[in-house]
């Protein structure tokens, strides 16, 4: 038997409180970890995954929730991070009994941890846990952006964030704008496609790729793009590119075929180690920073339990811009990567 512990975990920076729940009636086993709550309770999802060990689970919230205190404090949020895990496979062993054992579970920790939707959870499994606990948030979404239906998935935030932000640093790093501008999407699921119409609104010339050849037809006969195989969008002769799929895409192999200028996209830890950061700068590369690009889905779901407006949510996501340019200000003037800078900024503001 395997001896875990949580103060010497590899993974272990100062939480401060990890909870550990078992149902025996339903049989959920789920943990939820808050990271640092300077700035307000804890936002995060909560994500139900088919861990092959307790290990693998605590790794995982204890590594996702420290995440989302950097992304709330870069998100110019009044909140801090954390997320939630619940052991099983989404598929085969989701129950309504576990979801409402989740709810009393988050319910137990009195708001200090507020749950979102993750991986392997729906907006109706929010929702079946909303009936155990006030501390849900996302599943009553009242404002919308870019007058998409608000039925609870903050995509459509998520993808107009990473639009503006593109934006922003194609500007800053090509003194252009999208008019004209090659961009290659790796991915065209519920952020890729919107972020394709996107710049294809605004002139820009569309390379896509993803595995399943009916997301790439859209993208083809409503934005023009151009059809690539998966292997091949890393080599493309362009200016841009949005990783809109996985994480960990951005590795020694991939980063020394890279010919473009600038990488802004949507998938979470782009970067497969954080020192590539500085391996993208020297090679002339301007990285927007995944956490504080792909922020418009959090600022949504904040906005949602806010008494705000959709033009509240817009012009918050549109601050995005402002926090990357303070990234790559700083970034030119210290020498330093601005993935290293982004964590800099967080850390001085939720510290
Ligand atoms: P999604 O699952 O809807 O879309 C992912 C797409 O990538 C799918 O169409 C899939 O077929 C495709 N894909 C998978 N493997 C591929 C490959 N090897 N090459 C090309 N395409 C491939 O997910 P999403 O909601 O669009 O999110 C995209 C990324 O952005 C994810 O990494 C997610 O974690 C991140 N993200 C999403 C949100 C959000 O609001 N949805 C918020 C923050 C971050």
């Amino acid at each position: 038997m395997n001896e875990m512990s949580v103060f010497e975990h590899s993974e272990f920076d100062g939480h401060e409180h990890v909870a550990f729940y078992q149902d025996k009636k339903s049989g959920l086993k789920a943990i939820i970890a808050v990271h640092n709550s300077n700035l307000g309770n804890a936002l995060g999802g909560c994500r139900m995954w088919p861990y092959a060990s307790d290990e693998e689970a605590l790794r995982d919230v204890l590594r996702l929730s420290k995440g989302m205190t950097y992304k709330a404090a870069m998100a110019g949020l009044k909140q801090g991070g954390g997320k939630a895990v619940i052991i099983g496979n989404p598929r085969t062993e989701k129950t309504p009994e576990k979801m409402f054992a989740m709810g009393k579970f988050i319910d137990s920790l009195s708001g200090i941890y507020i749950s979102a939707e993750d991986s392997g959870l729906t907006v109706d499994d929010l929702k079946l846990m909303g009936r155990q606990t006030a501390h849900v948030a996302g599943i009553h979404a009242k404002y919308h952006i870019n007058s998409e239906p608000a039925d609870g998935n903050p995509a459509p935030s998520t993808a107009y964030g990473v639009y503006v932000g593109l934006k922003t640093t194609v500007e800053h790093a090509m003194n252009s704008e999208l008019k004209g501008v090659k961009v290659a999407i790796q991915g065209l699921g519920h952020v890729g496609i919107r972020l394709a119409k996107h710049l294809y609104k605004q002139g820009a010339k569309l390379y896509v790729s993803d595995i399943h050849p009916e997301n790439i037809e859209k993208a083809v006969s409503e934005f023009s793009a151009t059809a690539v195989s998966p292997e091949d969008i890393y080599d493309l002769d362009v200016d841009v590119f949005a990783p809109c799929a996985m994480g960990a895409i951005l590795d020694a192999k991939n980063i020394a075929k890279l010919k473009v200028k600038v990488i802004a996209g949507a998938a979470n830890n782009q970067l497969a180690k954080e020192e590539f950061g500085q391996l993208l700068a020297d090679k002339g590369i301007l990285y927007a920073p995944d956490y504080v690009l792909n922020a418009g889905g959090i600022i949504d779901i904040y906005h949602q339990s806010i008494s705000s407006s959709d033009k509240g949510l817009r012009d918050h996501i549109e601050k995005i811009s402002n926090t990357l340019l303070e990234i790559y200000h700083r970034a030119q003037s210290q020498g330093v990567a601005t993935n290293i800078i982004a964590n800099q900024i967080a850390e001085e503001r939720f510290g």
